[in-house]
C-alpha cells in the first residue's frame, strides 16, 4: 500500500542521514579512508555490476582483503543509495559463531552503529537484530534453520555464502537448497564467497556463473621449515626417551616409509629430527588411547622453543600458534604458563583462540596488546581464514588439524590429528603478513609439506550424516539419497544408508523414511537428535534439571581436567564424583551441581581447582541448560520449573534416560576373572578411554554401557559410559516398532533367559508400546 511503501522509504532515509553524518565525523572519515585502502574497494564498482546484473556471483580473494567486511555493505550501500534500503534484507553465513559475532561487531563499528542497528547477527541461541536490521551476519546452520520454517527465504534479497572454500557440511548442504531455490526467486541474488582460487567448482555447479577475482595485497612471508628452524633456534633433540613399539601405526609406518625414502634429500640435522617426530606423531597419536601422553613430548617443547626465540631474538609483532585443538591448546598453555619468560604476565600475553570462548576473550585476541608486552595466540585451524588478527607478524604452523572422518564400512567416526593440506598450510602462512612481512615456522620438514594433499576433503564426504539427513526430511526435500546425489560432491551411499537406519533406530523416522513426531521435535532442537531425544524425555518424565547437565555437558565438552602431570590426583577427584554409580554422566551432574552450589558461596572458582574442572566449561554448560530451558519453555514441553524437577533426584531414571538418548550406543560387559570384556555390536572388542570412571573399576556389575562417543585411534575406543541394566534397555533403547520386541531381545544377546520368563517379554511389550505413544506424542 502507499502508506506502507513512504513509511519504507523515510526509513531508507533515515539510515541514509545517519551514514552521512557518521561520514562527515572525523571518526567516520578515519573509517572510510581504512576502508579504502582494502582490496576489496578496487573491485567495488564491478562487483555491484556483476551482483545487478547475474543472479549468482562467485568471488573470491585472499583472506583478508574485505571480502567479508566489505562485500556486504557495499550491497547495503548500493541499495540504500537506489532507495531501496528499508525493503532490502542482505544474509551473509558464516561457517562458526564466532566470526558470525565477530563480523558483524567490526562491520557495525564501520558504519558507526551499534550492533542490532542495520547490522546485526544471529547464532545458535543467541542474536542481536533490531527493527531496522538490513544486514545479518547469521551461521549457515541458522539459515537451514530459517529455511526450515520459510521455505522460500521470503523478503531476503541477497544471500552471501562465506568461506565455501572450507567445504562445511552446511554449506554444501545451504548450496543443493539454494540452487533448487534460485529458479522459484528470480529475484534472489546469491553470491558466494571464498578465499582461495577454485572458484571454477562453485561456478560451474551454477551454471557457469561469473567469477571475480579481488587482487589481494599481503606482505611477502618467510617459510622456514624445520631444516632452518633448527638452525635458527639452536635446538637440540636427543632421543633419549625414544619409544619403539609405534609398530601398531599404520598410518604412521607408512608416513614414515614415505620418509625414509626422502632420506637421501634430507640434511644429517633433520634426520635426528624424524626420530624426534616418530615420538612426537606417537604421542599426539596416542595420547587418546589408554596409554599415557608422554609430558616431556617433543612437540610441545619444540614449540615452547620456537617461541622463546621469538620473544629474545626477533622484533615485535604478534604470535599466532596452530594448533589441533582444544585439548592441545589447553594443555600447551599449561605448559608454557610454567614458563619463565614466556609464563610472565608482564612480557608475554598468551590466550587461546576456539570455537567457544565467550567474548572478552575474544575481544584480548584482537586487541593490540601493552607497549612491550607480546601477545602470543593459540589457535585451531578456525584462525586460517574466518578470523583476521591484523598484527600478527609470526606464525607457528605444527602442520596438523585434528580432523573428523568417518569410517562407513565400520560406522565409526574417527577423530585423529592428519596433515593439513597445501591450501591450508598456504593460509597459515599468509596469517603472517597482514601488516608488514612476516616469518612462518613450519614444525615439519619441507618434503612433508611436499607430500600433503593439495586440498582438504570436503566434510561431506568425511562425516556421520544423521543430522543432515534430519533436516533434509524436515525441510520436506524429498528423498534422502536422491537430495544428497544432488551436491556438489555426492556422500557414499552407504554413508546416506548408515544415518538413514540410525535414524529409523532412534524412532526419528519411520519405516517408509517419513518424519516421525518426535523426528519433528527433534529437527527443531538445536543439537544431534539423539542428545534432542534425551532432553525430550528428560521434560516428559519431570527428569530435566539432571538430563539438561548431560545434554550440555555432551554438547560443550568435558569439564574434567586431567592435566598430564597431575593425571592420578584428577582421576582420583573425577572418581570422587561417581563412586558406586558406573557413571561418567552421573559424574558430570554430580560435578555440575557441587559447582553450582559453590557459586551460591562464592567459591566456585576454588571448587574448580581443587576437582580439576574447568570453571570456563562449566560456565558453558551452565548458560546452554538455561538456553536449553527457554527453549523446550517455547515448543510447550515444559512449563513449571518445579513440576518439569520432580524426578530429578532418581538415578534410575536418570540411567534410563541416557540409555534412551544414546542408544545404540551401547556395548554388553563380561565380568571376567581380572578383566572386564566389552563388546559392541557393530566393532567386537573395545576399549574404555582412560578418563571414563569406568576404566579403573575391577568391575561393572550391569550387564551393559551406554556411551556418547566412539571414536577409533588404533582401537576403537568408549570416551564416556553410564552402567545401565536389562530392563532400561528393554525400555528406553531405540525404537520398538521397527523389529518388535524379538529384535530387540536378540540385541539383548546373552542375557535372554531373564526375559523369557513368560509374560514378562508381554509385560515389557506393553509398558514400551505406552511409552513409545507418549514419546510420539
Ligand atoms: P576477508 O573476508 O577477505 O578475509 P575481512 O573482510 O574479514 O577480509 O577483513 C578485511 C580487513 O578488515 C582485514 O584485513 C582487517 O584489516 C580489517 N578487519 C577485519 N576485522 C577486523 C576487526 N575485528 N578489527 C579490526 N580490523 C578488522
Ligand atoms: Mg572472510
Amino acid at each position: 500500500s502507499p502508506g506502507a511503501e513512504r513509511i519504507l522509504q523515510r526509513r531508507s532515509l533515515e539510515i541514509l542521514n545517519k551514514q552521512q553524518s557518521w561520514q562527515n565525523s572525523l571518526e567516520g572519515q578515519k573509517m572510510q579512508e581504512f576502508r579504502k585502502t582494502l582490496p576489496a574497494y578496487k573491485e567495488r564498482g564491478s562487483l555491484l555490476n556483476l551482483v545487478a546484473q547475474n543472479q549468482v556471483v562467485v568471488v573470491s580473494g585472499e583472506t583478508g582483503c574485505g571480502k567479508t567486511t566489505q562485500l556486504p555493505q557495499y550491497i547495503l550501500e548500493s541499495e540504500v543509495e537506489a532507495n531501496r534500503g528499508a525493503a532490502c534484507s542482505i544474509i551473509c553465513t558464516q561457517p562458526r559463531r564466532i566470526s558470525a559475532m565477530s563480523v558483524a561487531e567490526r562491520v557495525a563499528a564501520e558504519r558507526g552503529e551499534n550492533l542490532g542497528e542495520s547490522v546485526g547477527y544471529k547464532v545458535r541461541l543467541e542474536g542481536m537484530k533490531g527493527r531496522d536490521t538490513r544486514l545479518l551476519f547469521c551461521t549457515t546452520g541458522i539459515l537451514l534453520r530459517r529455511l526450515l520454517v520459510d521455505r522460500m527465504l521470503k523478503g531476503v534479497t541477497h544471500v552471501i555464502v562465506d568461506e565455501i572454500h572450507e567445504r562445511g557440511m552446511n554449506e554444501d548442504f545451504l548450496l543443493i537448497v539454494l540452487k533448487d531455490l534460485l529458479p522459484r526467486r528470480p529475484e534472489l541474488r546469491l553470491i558466494l564467497m571464498s578465499a582461495t582460487l577454485n572458484a571454477e567448482l562453485f561456478s560451474s555447479y551454477f551454471g557457469g556463473a561469473p567469477m571475480i577475482h579481488i587482487p589481494g595485497f599481503t606482505y611477502p612471508v618467510r617459510s622456514h621449515f624445520l631444516e632452518n628452524i633448527l638452525e635458527m633456534t639452536g635446538y637440540r633433540l636427543t632421543t633419549d626417551n625414544q619409544i619403539d613399539n609405534y609398530g601398531q601405526d599404520k598410518m604412521w609406518k607408512m608416513q614414515k616409509q614415505a620418509l625414509r625414502k626422502r632420506k637421501s634429500q634430507i640434511a644429517s640435522a633433520v634426520e635426528d629430527t624424524l626420530e624426534a617426530f616418530d615420538l612426537r606423531e606417537y604421542s599426539l597419536r596416542t595420547r587418546d588411547s589408554l596409554s599415557c601422553w608422554n609430558p616431556d613430548s617433543i612437540g610441545f617443547n619444540l614449540i615452547e622453543h620456537v617461541l622463546c626465540h621469538i620473544c629474545r631474538k626477533e622484533r615485535p609483532g604478534a604470535v599466532l600458534v596452530f594448533m589441533t585443538g582444544w585439548d592441545d591448546i589447553n594443555s600447551l598453555k599449561g605448559q608454557l604458563q610454567a614458563h619463565p619468560l614466556l609464563g610472565d604476565p608482564s612480557k608475554v600475553l598468551l590466550l587461546g583462540c576456539h570455537g567457544s570462548m565467550d567474548s572478552t576473550e575474544q575481544r584480548l585476541i584482537f586487541n593490540k596488546p601493552e607497549e612491550g608486552i607480546r601477545k602470543i595466540v593459540l589457535a585451531t585451524n578456525m584462525a586460517e581464514t574466518s578470523i583476521t588478527i591484523n598484527d600478527v607478524v609470526f606464525v607457528v604452523d605444527c602442520g596438523k588439524a585434528k580432523e573428523t572422518s568417518y569410517d562407513a564400512l565400520n560406522n565409526t567416526p574417527c577423530l585423529l590429528p592428519t596433515w593439513i593440506s597445501k591450501a591450508s598450510a598456504r593460509q597459515r602462512r599468509g596469517r603472517a603478513g597482514r601488516v608488514q612481512s612476516g616469518e612462518c615456522f613450519h614444525l615439519y620438514p619441507r618434503c612433508v609439506h611436499d607430500s600433503f594433499a593439495d586440498y582438504q576433503l570436503p566434510e561431506l564426504l568425511r562425516t556421520p550424516l544423521q543430522s543432515l539427513c534430519l533436516q533434509i526430511k524436515s525441510l520436506q526435500l524429498g528423498s534422502i539419497s536422491e537430495f544428497l546425489s544432488r551436491a556438489l560432491q555426492a556422500p557414499e551411499p552407504l554413508s546416506v544408508q548408515n544415518a538413514i537406519e540410525y535414524l529409523k533406530t532412534i524412532g526419528a523416522l519411520d519405516e517408509y523414511e517419513n518424519l516421525t513426531v518426535l523426528g519433528q521435535k527433534l529437527s527443531v532442537l538445536p543439537v544431534e537428535p539423539k542428545l534432542g531425544k534425551m532432553l525430550i524425555l528428560g521434560a516428559i518424565f519431570n527428569c530435566l534439571n539432571p538430563i539438561m547437565t548431560v545434554v550440555a555437558g555432551l554438547s560443550v565438552r568435558d569439564p574434567f581436567l586431567m592435566p598430564f602431570d597431575r593425571r592420578d590426583l584428577a582421576e582420583a577427584s573425577k572418581a570422587q564424583f561417581s563412586s558406586r554409580d558406573f557413571s561418567d554422566h552421573l559424574a558430570l551432574i554430580r560435578a555440575y551441581e557441587g559447582w553450582k552450589n559453590a557459586e551460591k558461596r562464592q567459591a566456585g572458582h576454588d571448587y574448580c581447582w581443587k576437582n580439576f574442572l574447568s570453571l570456563q566449561t562449566l560456565r558453558a554448560i551452565d548458560s546452554l541448560r538455561k538456553q536449553f530451558f527457554y527453549l523446550l519453555k517455547d515448543t510447550g514441553l515444559v512449563d513449571d520449573v518445579d513440576k518439569c524437577n520432580s524426578w530429578s533426584h532418581d538415578e534410575h531414571l536418570i540411567r534410563a534416560i541416557t540409555c534412551a538418548g544414546l542408544y545404540p550406543g551401547i556395548c554388553s560387559v563380561v565380568n571376567k576373572d581380572k578383566s572386564i570384556s566389552l563388546k559392541t555390536m557393530e566393532d567386537g572388542p573395545v576399549l574404555l578411554h582412560s578418563n571414563s570412571v569406568n576404566a579403573q573399576q575391577p568391575k561393572i556389575p550391569y550387564p551393559w554401557l551406554v556411551f556418547n562417543e566412539k571414536v577409533k585411534v588404533n582401537s576403537v575406543m568408549l570416551r564416556d559410559s553410564t552402567a545401565v541394566c536389562d530392563s532400561m534397555v528393554l525400555l528406553f533403547g531405540g525404537s520398538l516398532s521397527r523389529g518388535g520386541l524379538d529384535g530387540h531381545l536378540k540385541m539383548l544377546g546373552g542375557y535372554l533367559e531373564f526375559f523369557m520368563k513368560p509374560g514378562l517379554a508381554e509385560t515389557y511389550l506393553r509398558l514400551r508400546k505406552e511409552l513409545e505413544e507418549l514419546i510420539q506424542n
